[in-house]
């Protein structure tokens, strides 16, 4: 924790900011360890503050031990007020806050609490850019979620049968996944049969996975607060031509854009390795959404694996950084195919994470 608070630290000077307010409860788990529901951080240049209610006293104090504790009291010693305090103890003229995260409300007071005393300051990405290169505490949880991802995968889809409801094939992988030790599902599982499976973000319902049809299964377990993203398209039963066209089609651009994933590498250029190939298929209109999103605390973040405008650019891929590739080909009166891994970019090259099995 002490190293992702002195890079923020680093960050803060570059902006030339003596402190920064951090709500965003992925970005406060990040620097401070603290998995509660409510707080804020203070971070500033020598002192750090984790400002939260007597329901995590004893929580807060375990898991942040590096952040002085000054709590919630409402009313009375609200957000606004404990950060005015804290402003006015450090002599902070300028706060910087979560553009993309503090409601207008929160701002609001905020800024009537410190009045003239502090100025308020945006800031986009400072954390969240941080937490694009994992490192190894962060890897190792990660690891350990698509393990179990990986592993449930292969042992509920041999028992997947024709009658079974996309909810019962989600419930089969969420059960599964929590008693191999996940904390919960990553998100709603997505299972999206025959025409379900044109839809990308499909939330299983009572359609029957049925025979011969393509079976879109998006999962992942979470561990200690880390995401696991893994796609596999299955059929019950003997896929047709269309299908076994359409399948290598979508893996051939998977693995092209897996081939070229190394440090310097541009986004958008990972992006087109796998779009230019379903593109000259034939298929270009069929795959709407980006190729892929970085994992960690959150289930989507940075980096974004998607085409840029014209004349625009991306960024670079680093070590350390771990994204899903996930192509798809999508087709309104017929069904969908997706197929999505997790992959770290190493000194040399990348590390495909996500180990299970390819079924087809
Ligand atoms: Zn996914
Ligand atoms: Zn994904």
């Amino acid at each position: 924790m002490h190293q992702r608070v002195d890079r923020l630290r680093a960050a803060l000077a570059e902006q030339d900011l003596p402190a920064v307010l951090v709500g965003a409860p992925s970005n406060r788990r990040y620097l401070s360890g603290f998995s509660g529901s409510y707080g804020w951080l203070v971070v500033a240049n020598t002192d750090a503050f984790i400002l939260t209610d007597s329901r995590y006293r004893l929580q807060s104090a375990n898991e942040s031990p590096d952040f002085s504790l000054r709590e919630i009291v409402n009313p009375g010693r609200a957000m606004p007020d404990l950060v005015k305090e804290i402003c006015g103890e450090l002599g902070i003229n300028r706060l910087g806050f979560e553009a993309s995260h503090m409601s207008v409300a929160e701002h609001s007071r905020v800024a009537a609490a410190l009045g003239d005393a502090a100025e308020l300051v945006p800031t986009e990405g400072l954390v969240e850019g941080l937490r694009e290169i994992k490192d190894a505490v962060e890897l190792a949880a990660l690891r350990q979620a698509i393990a179990i991802t990986d592993e449930v995968f292969e042992a509920v889809a041999p028992q997947l049968r024709p009658d079974h409801t996309e909810s019962e094939a989600a419930w089969m992988i969420e059960k599964a996944m929590r008693e191999r030790g996940a904390s919960s599902a990553s998100f709603s599982i997505i299972v999206g049969a025959g025409l379900n499976a044109a839809r990308p973000h499909h939330h299983p319902g009572d359609e029957p996975l049925g025979e011969g049809r393509t079976i879109v299964i998006d999962m992942g377990a979470l561990v200690d607060g880390y995401h696991a993203d893994l796609t596999r398209t299955v059929v019950l039963g003997e896929p047709d031509s269309r299908f076994r066209a359409i399948y290598d089609i979508v893996l051939e651009a998977e693995k092209k854009a897996i081939a070229g994933i190394r440090p310097g590498i541009f986004a958008h250029e990972v992006d087109a390795l796998a779009r230019d190939h379903i593109a000259a298929a034939g298929y270009g209109d069929c795959f709407g959404h980006g190729l892929g999103h970085g994992v960690g605390l959150d289930i989507h973040e940075g980096p974004s694996i998607r085409w840029v405008q014209p004349g625009a650019t991306s960024q670079p891929l680093q070590a350390g950084m771990v994204t899903t590739i996930e192509p798809g080909i999508y087709i309104p009166d017929w069904g969908g195919i997706r197929i999505e891994d997790v992959v770290l970019v190493t000194e040399n090259g990348h590390e495909v994470l996500s180990k299970a099995v390819k079924l087809r």
